[in-house]
């Protein structure tokens, strides 16, 4: 893992990529931060957290790092240790963890409640939408003792995440107090991840479905060697993509209403 610092004194704030190996736009965003000269008002930790699964192009060596904050991990796995090192890296700040995704090329921010600082911060964020995870939250980094805005800054391994990751990274900054400025806030569509969705057995498949685009009762989402996959009930999709995940296609999700900031920056959930 490694860790570097923006600014002098103890950080309050940290940004962290690499949590996945194969997802390096959040690592060329915490280079640029390195590089470009940002002064920051407010120190700022720039961690990269999983360097050996990043040089090895894989998502994990042994275990997924967003589930290995628990103890359901082996304890010669890589990730446990690496977990162990990060939870204390991050203790007590305020994160910004850089993901992509293959689901989806416009940014969307996750975080397991609305806590005051996320109802502050993810408004300010290029993001098209924030997903509520609730509490229980399985051995992610949401577990850990500090809050944590994860965003999903677009396609792996595309141009367009790495520069999401950066815009978002200095937005964040900005939002915090550690870069000056103002942000813009804009009403965000909050949503609440429900259930998984299963992948039948097959090989090949494919997903008509788009991330927070409604699906109907009745409608085709997605298909497994050809055959349609047909809606039960109607949900908002989030995370789909036809081979992100072994074993679903993603997540179906609620819309829970809009989040809007008020002139004196305080943030409402209003349902509409
Ligand atoms: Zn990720």
């Amino acid at each position: 893992m490694r860790v570097e610092q923006l600014g002098n004194g103890e950080p309050e704030l940290a940004i962290v990529a690499a949590i996945h190996g194969d997802e390096p736009g959040g690592v060329e965003a915490i280079e640029r931060l390195l590089t470009d000269g940002t002064n920051v008002e407010r120190p700022v930790k720039l961690i990269v957290a999983n360097e050996k699964a990043l040089e090895a192009g894989e998502r994990y060596l042994d275990a997924d790092l967003n589930r290995a904050f628990d103890e359901n991990v082996p304890e010669d796995a890589h990730e446990r240790e690496l977990a162990r090192q990060l939870a204390d890296a991050v203790q007590g700040c305020t994160v910004l963890s850089l993901h992509s995704t293959q689901s989806s090329a416009r940014p969307f921010a996750i975080s397991p409640g609305l806590d005051d600082a996320t109802r502050a911060i993810v408004p300010q964020l290029s993001v098209a939408a924030l997903v509520r995870t609730g509490l229980d939250v399985e051995g992610r980094l949401f577990a850990t003792d500090a809050t944590i805005i994860e965003v999903e800054t677009g396609y792996q391994r595309s141009v367009e995440a790495a520069e999401n990751a950066y815009r978002i990274a200095l937005e964040f900054l900005t939002a915090t107090g550690a870069l000056p400025g103002y942000t813009v806030s804009t009403d965000l569509s909050v949503y609440d991840l429900g259930e998984p969705v299963e992948k039948p057995p097959a090989d090949e498949y494919e997903v008509f479905a788009e991330n927070f685009t409604h699906v109907d009762a009745g409608e085709t989402y997605a298909a497994a060697d050809g055959e349609g996959l047909t809606a039960q009930e109607g949900f908002y999709p989030v995370l789909f993509s036809a081979y992100g995940y072994e074993n679903i296609f993603g997540y179906t999700g609620s819309f829970a209403g809009t989040l809007q900031t008020t002139e004196d920056g305080t943030a409402t959930l209003t349902a509409d």
